[in-house]
């Protein structure tokens, strides 16, 4: 990793070409990598030798954007993913087996709800749900034996929680497991939790990373500063059958976690992206820096003329003064937060459909975080499946709508938003 500022390394990090090769990232579309030798093959198989060798463990497009991320991050390597929910599964089961525990704040995407509190029980991985702003003492009660990792969002979507990443970091590294936190929202350019004792960092890289809606990808960032020797992770300590048997911290130290992530896991899963969403990532990371400032701007513009408005039922953004989570977001991300914002508008559930069927410029879809300002209603999209109490859980209301605030022109945006609410 290079010395470099984060607006730099967005630009320079990753793909460095030798005299000669092509200045931008080449994608590297194949699946295969021909070497002279029966032997030298060998020594790759039995990772005693860098190189590639098959497009499911890596491929040279995808290292290019993982060394850029894990530079953006603070990490020591990363591992690209086919989405962001292939990025939280493989970063618990990477550490987390059956019959053990993981403690996950409420306050996290629907999708990431559903994959742990229905599909990786089934895997015989159990969950406690914690509400994010409860007590240190209180969190600490739900803690197990068999604990072996906890979960968090930086900055929760769509509840825009800001979740104080050293106070769950003091409890999980107290219980000698490691944080992981999901930094989807504020992206590396507004937060980086390992700064703040974050072990794992994870992303959808579908959002604010690509930036335009273009493809779907996840990313794992192994802070190389998590202990995996005291006792509770023989899956890193201990040898791999299914691997000659490797000891990953022996032989890869701090490493280990993103080494085992790839060589087990995305061997046996296979959950790879293209080598073209990795180039499609790359673009979108090169001006990463110049969107997120932009993205906050015009989302805190909307939030102040929202918060004004006397339709307006209530406004969540961090970025507020009024906002609970307004000193949490100066510590952990004193340079903004992200581009949506939350509201509710008087007249409840029915009110947010009208209000939103009548925008022009903003777009109803399921996405957020991209260049086009876009909005959507949880409670009947993404979080559908919740019971109301979940809901509640994870700070979704009813009438919660969540507005994704793009980079087009501020005032256009809120012209939009007061065209719809005159027709309430
Ligand atoms: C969208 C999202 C995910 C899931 O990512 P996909 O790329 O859609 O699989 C996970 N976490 C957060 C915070 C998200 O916003």
């Amino acid at each position: 990793m290079s010395d470099y500022r984060i607006e730099t390394r967005c630009i320079q990090e990753g793909w460095k070409p030798k005299n000669g090769e092509p200045r931008v990232l080449p994608i590297y579309q194949s699946t295969t990598y021909q070497y002279n030798s029966s032997e030298q093959m060998g020594r790759l198989f039995d990772l005693e030798e860098e190189g590639f060798f098959y497009t499911r463990l890596a491929n040279p497009t995808l290292d290019a954007v993982e060394k850029k991320i894990a530079s953006l991050e603070g990490g020591v390597g990363a591992m690209m993913t086919s989405s962001g929910q292939a990025a939280s599964l493989i970063s618990i089961f990477n550490i987390v087996s059956a019959g053990q525990h993981v403690v996950s704040s409420a306050a996290i995407y629907g999708g990431t709800f559903n994959l742990f509190n229905v599909t990786m029980r089934k895997m015989g991985i159990d969950f406690t749900f914690v509400k994010p702003d409860a007590a240190e003492e209180e969190i600490e009660k739900v803690f197990q034996d068999n604990t072996r990792a906890v979960f968090i969002e930086s900055i929760a979507n769509p509840a825009l929680v800001v979740t104080d990443i050293e106070k769950f970091a003091r409890l999980a590294h107290k219980h000698g497991v490691p944080l992981i936190v999901d930094n989807t929202f504020p992206t590396p350019i507004n937060c980086r939790p390992i700064e703040f004792g974050a072990d794992i960092v994870i992303h959808s890289a579908t959002k604010y990373m690509d930036g335009h809606a273009t493809s779907v990808n996840g990313v794992i960032v192994d802070s190389g500063k998590f202990d995996w020797t005291n006792g509770k992770f023989p899956g890193l300590t201990e040898p791999d059958d299914s691997y000659h048997g490797v000891k990953y911290v022996e032989s890869f130290g701090p490493a280990a976690y993103i080494t085992k992530a790839r060589t087990q896991l995305m061997r046996d899963l296979g959950a790879i992206p293209s080598p073209q969403n990795g180039f499609l990532l790359n673009l979108g990371l090169e001006t990463l820096h110049l969107r997120m400032p932009r993205h906050c701007e015009n989302a805190m513009k909307v939030a102040q003329f929202l918060e004004k408005d006397h339709r307006i039922a209530w406004v969540n953004y961090p970025g507020l003064p009024s906002s609970p989570y307004y000193s949490l977001a100066q510590k952990y991300m004193p340079n903004g937060t992200c581009g949506v914002v939350s509201f509710g508008v008087k007249g409840g559930r029915e009110a947010a459909t009208k209000f939103m069927d009548s925008l022009k410029l903003a777009a109803i879809v399921t996405h957020v975080a991209d260049a086009r300002t876009c909005v959507l209603h949880p409670a009947s999209t993404t979080h559908r499946q919740l019971t109301d109490e979940q809901l509640e859980e994870a700070g979704v209301t009813p009438d919660l709508i969540r507005f994704s605030v793009g980079i087009e022109n501020a005032e256009d945006i809120i012209e939009d938003i007061e065209q719809a609410l005159n027709n309430l």
